[in-house]
């Protein structure tokens, strides 16, 4: 079947269900947009404030059952919720194309993902035992028990609509946690669906619930999550400016943060790169997701030896790419999520100008003559830029190559740390002693040599510095939802 129909026949379903509409009245609804045309593919009734609190209690109550299962029970749910998911992989993975913009096949990818974290969580919450520690008396028996932490309030990006809520979401809910989860007001229906799929599955309905507003409305999530005195600890993936205010919030009931920010990840090819590698790295890194994920090549420093090959490469590259809806045969670049961020990026490449920047023309750019007028497609565009460049210590999050030289005389791990963020970084060389060398140097959370493709339910995922608290999946993952209890005995 067509991807257009395996999306629109989801979203069909869940308005059948009464939790979505096709049309209807702008106030008081959420309209979610395909933002490859514009057009309005769902709309959805807003939260209010106190149904908001009544999920909040109603977590408070289901946690309670939820959490006295035995391990071995939440697990055998979760295993049932992932293979719900597997059967309805091409559609989840169509709805995501139609609310986000991504390549189907980039969408296939994040489903995959998606069941990978609930797989993961289900069998690592099993590994969970209690720890023997050695006595500091005499005569005391001393033991480490792990416990849920309470309920969890998760907030989740438009950027991957659907693993970000697996990967929030599986692992508090193995630990025996309830979670309310509010979705990006861009990319809801992603987010429904895994949960009327984790519902199906056997997880109670308090116990895993959503709660949707629009940009306006979304602070109000976080002011009722953390005066909720059940609320134990919030999950956060978004901005470093709304990480912060979540920060201030959570002193209220010191609430438990997991906060995973923005980004500024540097790319440093250096002289010994394999350069048809390193192209291929910086065209994934740089575009996937056209552009907007947090751990994107943001500042792609380059060696002044291999710089010009680089570069031509890199064009060539770029020209071959097709930028065009999801659904289309070869596309390579969606388009971006929506209005603003559309705007936001054409005035950022007339500040990088203006700050003595010079755009490479991408010669040959496959013609794009059938893109919808009303959708948000940003062509790639690259720029090169001086040294010290102020604007690139902001997250470009978007389409557009931002490529610095430097050469032996330059300290490039001191160039890479210059920045308030500290998620992913990237090294392209050859010479393994000179890149773990520098690996070592950079101030960072991750960081991939010769190798972009460093997420994984099974890693440690997260940042230093302004890029965020806490770590989310690898093998602590679980264990992050629960507290530490020592137990004396004598
Ligand atoms: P972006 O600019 O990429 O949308 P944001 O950090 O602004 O990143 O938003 C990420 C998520 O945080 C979205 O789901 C948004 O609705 C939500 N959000 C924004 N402000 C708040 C807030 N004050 N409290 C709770 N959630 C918020």
């Amino acid at each position: 079947m067509n991807n257009l129909k395996l999306a629109e026949d989801l979203i069909s379903s869940i308005c059948e269900k009464g939790f979505a509409e096709r049309q209807g009245e702008d106030s008081g609804k959420l309209s979610v947009c395909d933002p490859a045309t514009g057009r309005v593919v769902a709309v959805i009734p807003l939260c209010q404030g106190i149904e908001i609190t009544d999920k909040f209690d109603s977590a408070a109550v289901a946690q309670i059952e939820w959490s006295a299962l035995l391990p071995d029970e939440r697990s055998s749910v979760l295993l049932r919720w992932a293979n719900l998911i597997e059967q309805q992989k091409e559609s989840l993975a169509a709805l995501l194309s139609l609310e986000q913009g991504k390549p189907i096949g980039e969408s296939a990818l994040e489903i995959a993902a998606t069941i990978d974290n609930v797989r993961w969580s289900a069998q690592e919450v099993l590994k969970i035992e209690n720890v023997n520690l050695k006595p500091h008396l005499p005569e005391a028996q001393n033991v480490i028990i792990y416990q849920p932490v309470g309920v969890v309030a998760a907030i989740t990006p438009w950027n991957f609509p659907s693993a970000m809520v697996t990967r929030k979401a599986a692992p508090a809910l193995a630990a025996g946690c309830a979670v309310v989860l509010k979705p990006a007001e861009d990319t809801p229906l992603s987010a429904m669906a895994l949960v009327h799929l984790a519902w199906e599955a056997g997880v109670p309905n308090g116990a895993f619930s959503y709660v949707i507003l629009d940009r306006d409305s979304a602070p109000l999530f976080s002011d009722v999550a953390f005066s909720h005195p059940a609320v134990r600890m919030a999950s956060f993936t978004g901005s470093t400016a709304v990480g912060k205010k979540l920060v201030m919030q959570s002193a209220k009931n010191v609430v438990k943060l997991s906060l995973e920010l923005g980004g500024n990840a540097p790319f440093i090819i250096g002289k010994q790169a394999d350069l048809e590698k390193a192209i291929e790295g910086a065209f994934a890194s740089k575009f996937r997701n056209a552009g907007q994920t947090c751990i994107c090549a943001n500042r792609i420093f380059v060696h002044e030896d291999v710089y010009d090959s680089f570069l031509t490469g890199l064009l060539k590259r770029i020209a071959s790419a097709k930028v065009g809806n999801a659904f289309a045969d070869g596309v390579e670049i969606g388009p971006v999520i929506n209005k603003q961020a559309y705007e936001r990026l054409a005035a950022y490449a007339d500040s990088l100008l203006s700050d003595g920047a010079k755009e490479v023309e991408i010669q040959g750019e496959s013609s794009n003559d059938d893109l919808d007028i009303k959708g948000y497609f940003v062509q790639p565009r690259l720029f090169e830029c001086v040294k010290g460049c102020v604007l690139l210590k902001q997250e470009i999050f978007g389409p557009i190559a931002a490529l610095v030289k430097y050469g032996d005389s330059d300290d490039v791990a001191q160039m890479a740390n210059d920045t308030e963020y500290g998620l992913a970084a990237y090294i392209y060389d050859e010479n393994k002693q000179r890149a773990e060398r520098l690996a070592a140097l950079l101030q960072y959370g991750m960081v991939g040599i010769n190798e972009t493709r460093i997420a994984h339910a099974s890693i440690p995922f997260g940042g230093v510095k302004q890029s965020g608290i806490g770590r989310e999946g690898g093998p602590e993952s679980p264990k992050n939802f629960m507290n530490i209890k020592y137990i004396c005995k004598t």
